[in-house]
């Protein structure tokens, strides 16, 4: 096995591929430097072809809770992709969705009785807001279809998700084409409007949910979708009990559906099984989780439902939804595997327990950084805020795209940062810290000391640059 970090040898070329090319020709200019063509994946590392090993600081795009090249989990997909791949549900019913759906309800707890598998997590949303609506539609509340979300916030590129995904950005291109939803200002805990604490922020933006209900009309406003932690949209952004109590005080006052948008923080990542077990007040009715659910072994996405919502639809004729691939049998069994190593290694204990660790290596590393201006997050749930200037917590120009940037200088040393700039930076420029849930104490050191070098690099562009403060 190569483990050196030696440096991927001949830089190829974006559009130098044979026809056909590869999905980067969509997003880079031609010409652009190709990423490293990626080998193999074992634990928490990946090689690319030249043999040169990355830590997978970022679990891919936070996906890779179990780490890679996981023996128990191929061992189930190879069984089951020798008895049968295919299988439509509405015909043939498969033991390994029961039985996944029955594991993921016990994890999930009290208030989720049912379980419906899609192929990822822009699905898995699209099914949340139609599960609501028809619910709202079978029990007589045919006037409910607005879904109020937060402002920033990410929930999906498909158009019912990007309806409601808080992103100027990327609703100045597709916003024409799709009933942009009613939004309300999601609470950020580092750059807070001037004059608010975090707590009384946190609280204006309750009021302003609240206000919106009832400027919206109450009997119009179907649902509140919302992230329990941010992921790239605020950059792992943790709010108080308070908070959610409140969410769910004014919801329940107005006759609102609460959904958790927990794609990114469910499945263990932030040391609870769903980030809602954090506060007892929270009680969302519906859940989404995709990422690490199935943790990069099989593309898949879930929706957690009460049975009093399920049945109530199922007893006026059905959901009216669906897709080829949902609850597919191959998908279904190794999503079990999945969610059965995350019970027999405990990883959701782990995730908690690494993650404070994590969060100190952090710290330390934000203590001497220049541009490491804020740490935030839970369990492995974690990011940091980068900035021009500590002091003013001074943004750097849109232009420079510092996620990019370090991703780049990442590469070089040996560790894999996942980006996507939500709101073009306007909310800060994160970079999130979410390896697999499997990561050992050492393996976090290497990440501490190979993030505080790609950092020191990006430090001394800006600076070169003539863009620190
Ligand atoms: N919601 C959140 C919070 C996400 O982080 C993501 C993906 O990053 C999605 C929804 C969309 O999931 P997918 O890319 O699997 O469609």
């Amino acid at each position: 096995m190569n483990t050196s970090n030696a440096p991927t040898a001949g830089i190829a070329r974006i559009g130098d591929e044979p026809k056909g090319g590869s999905v980067l020709g969509f997003y880079a200019p031609k010409g652009s430097a190709r990423p490293p063509r990626v080998a193999r994946g074992e634990g928490v590392f990946l090689w690319d072809a030249n043999g040169k090993r990355y830590l997978d600081a970022t679990a891919g795009a936070v996906v890779a809770n179990i780490g890679h090249g996981n023996p128990r989990v191929l061992a189930a997909m190879t069984e089951q992709a020798s008895k049968v791949t295919f299988a439509y549900p509405r015909f043939f019913e498969s033991e390994h969705n029961i039985a996944l759906a029955d594991s993921v309800c016990a994890l999930a707890g009290d208030g989720f009785d049912r379980a419906f598998f899609v192929s990822g997590g822009s699905e898995a949303n699209e099914a949340a807001i139609k599960l609501a609506r028809q619910y709202a539609v079978v029990t007589g509340q045919g006037s409910r279809a607005k879904v109020i979300s937060r402002d920033p916030s990410y929930h999906g590129s498909t158009l019912g998700a990007l309806a409601v995904t808080g992103d100027a950005n990327t609703l100045n291109l597709y916003g024409p084409m799709v009933r942009a939803m009613p939004k309300v200002p999601a609470p950020l805990s580092y750059r807070i409007p001037d004059g608010h604490t975090v707590e009384s922020h946190e609280q204006a933006c309750a009021d302003a949910l609240e206000q919106t209900i009832l400027r919206e009309g109450p009997d119009t406003v179907l649902a509140f979708i919302l992230e329990p932690i941010g992921g790239l949209s605020t950059g792992a952004v943790v709010s108080s009990a308070a908070y959610f109590r409140r969410v769910r005080e004014i919801c329940d006052r107005h006759g609102v559906l609460v959904i958790f948008d927990e794609i990114m923080s469910g499945a263990g990542r932030t040391g609870a099984f769903l980030a809602a077990h954090h506060w007892e007040g929270a009680r969302p009715d519906l859940v989404t989780l995709a990422k690490g659910l199935a943790a990069g072994y099989t593309p898949l996405g879930c929706l957690l439902a009460p049975n009093r919502m399920v049945d109530a639809i199922a007893g006026a004729g059905g959901f009216v939804h669906g897709h080829t691939y949902f609850t597919n049998p191959l998908s279904c069994a190794v999503a079990r595997a999945v969610v059965d190593e995350v019970v027999r290694q405990d990883l959701v204990t782990r995730a908690r327990d690494r993650g404070e660790l994590l969060m100190a290596r952090l710290r330390d590393i934000a203590s001497r950084s220049p541009i490491v201006g804020d740490v935030r997050g839970k369990g492995l749930l974690t990011a940091i805020e980068i900035v021009s200037g500590k002091a003013e917590r001074s943004q750097l120009p849109v232009a420079f795209n510092a996620p990019a940037r370090l991703t780049e200088h990442g590469l070089k040393h040996g560790i894999a940062l996942y980006n996507r700039r939500a709101n073009l930076g306007a909310f800060g420029d994160f970079q999130m810290i979410t390896p697999p849930l499997t990561i050992n104490e050492a393996e976090i050191d290497e990440l501490a000391d190979l993030l505080e070098k790609s950092l020191a690099d990006l430090a001394d562009e800006i600076a070169r640059k003539g863009l620190a403060h």
